[in-house]
């Protein structure tokens, strides 16, 4: 048995290795879990290798999982880089600690719910490199799949006088709760027989009433200082279909309590969940104290533990807000590269890894606190610089002519795939009279420190000669539309002469023979404000119009632009062939970030 555990380990480790171990840097939910584990706080823990109440744990082993956490997305958006926090965080701390890790939809709302966005959940977890199953378990979870054990848990609370069904309406509900200041008042209904409120319960889960006409509530304390702790409702009717369970129920249990159910069943021992629960975690003990009193739940209880959630600056995260701009058009479904949206970034052109490193860059703290945009940026760069290809993309281009050199000439010229990386051996591409360089490259009237081509300068070519401008062509309207330059025989990079002549400008180029016609899309931040939607503002407000621009850019020859290629284009960033449009005969591409942050710059 410990063999095989052992070897599992291994094997989930070795699999996981381009994961960053969280090992690394300790944090306060790392000291709440090796204080658990080392008073053994979950050592008697059972598990029937499903999720269950106690009659099913009951008879279960010893749970080989030294934790279990879990990230339970509701399924109705899709996932975004705040939540690649909370997926770096259970997955890996499940990892870190020798648990395991489930997959739970929250699917207990059912108007808004939908299987396209199960499948896109799927897709995102996966991709991000982490996986529900441990050993031969797949943990992969619906908390739909409770309704039935909720509902018995709600008669079992009734009975013992835990609950009770009220006949006041919703706004009635709201208006008795009280304030902050003052307590609220006891529903009516609040002591009726235990019996009748059965008989009514049953009624509601039968489809004999209407939605909103009666509502189960817990029966604790309608003074309590904590506003959650009065009667908060259970259970509400909603005669509406259920994206998996059809139109079985009618009534459908409310988050505050579905969710600490839903983690005790699946014998979750530490329920990471964002700052704004606080306030929910006496009601999710209180629930979960009353069903273990019944025999309904085994103890050791899951704890629900809050950390700060991720605050990107320049965008917004929430799935509101996100299906607000992909329903009415703003960007181009939920995908648009410009979305913080996981699908967004993996198209923009963001690794796995690079949104991993982002994630342990943060941290986890109690502290609310908002993220430069910039900071992912950089994880980016961090994670590509070693490993992208480079190459040369003139995204402006204007015609350079070596007035001396022979038409119909070319000669080889090399660079590495990857300076840092010599293994990966080099590019080929050639030099010949007529080059695409960056229309910024040239000034007829050069500023002061102006290194790059103006009449009478000498640059290098990179990677191929150093030549000295003459001039240039203009059109009617005065365009630059040609620059001419002599270059100087025996300066070529990598032979004995490149160092004969020193020369401040380094520029890049493209033969105009061979170079590869590409489209490139540079995205800039989809907001002009670092904080869209703070307060009351209308985000939509704030949208930058020049999010996207497209430009016809020309590319060093090998370029292939296969779905999702990436490299570094010299002196320009990182770039991504898109995944969905980009073929190798039209390339489209993505700037994914630029090589420096150019956006602190233009503030
Ligand atoms: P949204 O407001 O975007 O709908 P949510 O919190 O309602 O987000 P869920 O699908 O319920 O979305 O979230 C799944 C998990 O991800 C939850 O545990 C939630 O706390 C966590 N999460 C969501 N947003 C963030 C964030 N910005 N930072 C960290 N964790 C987050
Ligand atoms: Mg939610």
């Amino acid at each position: 048995m410990l063999t095989s555990l052992v070897s599992l380990f291994q094997y989930r480790r070795l699999r996981m290795t381009s994961v960053p171990s969280p090992a690394a840097v300790s944090n306060f939910l790392r000291t709440i879990i090796e204080k658990d584990l080392a008073e053994g706080r979950h050592a008697q823990k059972r598990w029937a290798g499903r999720p269950g109440p106690a009659s099913v744990q009951r008879q279960g082993k010893p749970d080989p999982a030294r934790i279990r956490t879990r990230f339970p997305p509701e399924p109705n958006g899709y996932l975004h880089i705040g939540h690649a926090k909370s997926i770096c965080l259970n997955f890996g701390l499940a990892i870190d600690y020798e648990g395991a890790c489930h997959l739970r939809f929250d699917d207990t709302n059912p108007e808004k719910e939908e299987d396209e966005y199960v499948r896109a959940i799927i897709d995102m977890v996966k991709w991000l490199g982490y996986d529900w199953t441990y050993g031969e378990e797949e943990n992969l979870y619906f908390a739909s799949d409770y309704f039935g054990y909720m509902y018995e848990f709600a008669e079992a609370l009734v009975q013992a006088g835990h609950a009770y069904v009220d006949e006041q309406s919703a706004d009635e509900i709201r208006a008795t709760r009280g304030t902050l200041t003052e307590p609220g008042t006891n529903s009516p209904w609040r002591d009726r027989p235990v019996q009748e409120s059965l008989t009514l319960l049953r009624e509601m889960r039968d489809g004999k009433h209407p939605d909103g006409s009666l509502c189960l509530r817990a029966k604790i304390d309608m003074s309590s200082p904590n506003i959650n702790m009065r009667d908060p409702v259970m259970y509400r009717i909603r005669h509406v279909e259920h994206h998996r369970t059809g139109s079985e129920w009618c009534i459908y249990p409310m988050y505050s309590w579905a969710h600490p159910v839903e983690d005790a069943l699946e014998q979750i021992t530490h329920s990471f969940c964002t700052l704004e629960f606080e306030d929910q975690r006496p009601f999710y003990n209180w629930i979960l104290e009353r069903l273990a009193e019944l025999g309904m739940l085994l103890e050791p209880l899951p704890q629900q533990i809050e950390f700060a959630r991720l605050n990107l600056s320049y965008v917004v995260t929430s799935k509101r807000k996100l299906l607000q701009l992909v329903r009415d058009g703003h960007v181009d479904g939920w995908d648009d590269p410009r979305l913080p949206t996981l699908a967004g970034l993996r198209r923009r052109g963001y690794t796995p890894s690079s949104i991993r490193l982002f994630c342990e860059r943060l941290g986890v703290s109690k502290a609310d606190s908002r993220i430069d945009y910039s900071v992912l940026e950089q994880a980016l760069r961090d994670d590509l610089d070693p490993v992208a290809p480079r190459a040369v993309a003139v995204l402006d281009p204007i015609k350079l002519v070596i007035t001396n050199y022979a038409e119909g000439a070319s000669e080889p010229c090399h660079a590495p795939v990857n300076p840092h990386d010599p293994e990966a051996g080099m590019r080929n591409f050639t030099f010949g009279r007529e080059l695409w360089i960056e229309r910024d490259d040239f000034r007829e009237d050069p500023p002061k420190k102006y290194f790059r081509l103006y009449p009478g300068n000498k640059v290098r070519l990179k990677y191929g000669y150093i030549i000295e401008c003459t001039g240039c062509v203009k059109d009617e309207n005065g365009e630059v539309i040609e620059v001419h330059a002599e270059y100087i025989p025996d300066t070529k990079s990598g032979t004995p002469g490149a160092d004969s002549i020193k020369v401040k400008g380094n520029i890049t180029w493209v033969n105009a023979a061979e170079a590869i016609a590409a489209e490139i899309r540079l995205y800039d931040r989809l907001f002009l404000d670092p904080h869209p939607d703070a307060g009351d503002k209308d985000f939509v407000q704030a949208l930058n119009p020049d999010s996207c621009t497209s430009v016809q850019a020309w590319l060093e020859p090998g370029t292939l632009a296969e779905p999702g290629a990436t490299w570094q284009f010299e002196r320009l960033g990182y770039f991504t062939a898109d995944r969905e449009q980009s073929t190798p005969e039209r390339p489209i591409i993505n700037r994914t970030a630029t090589l420096r942050d150019s956006w602190a710059q233009k503030k």
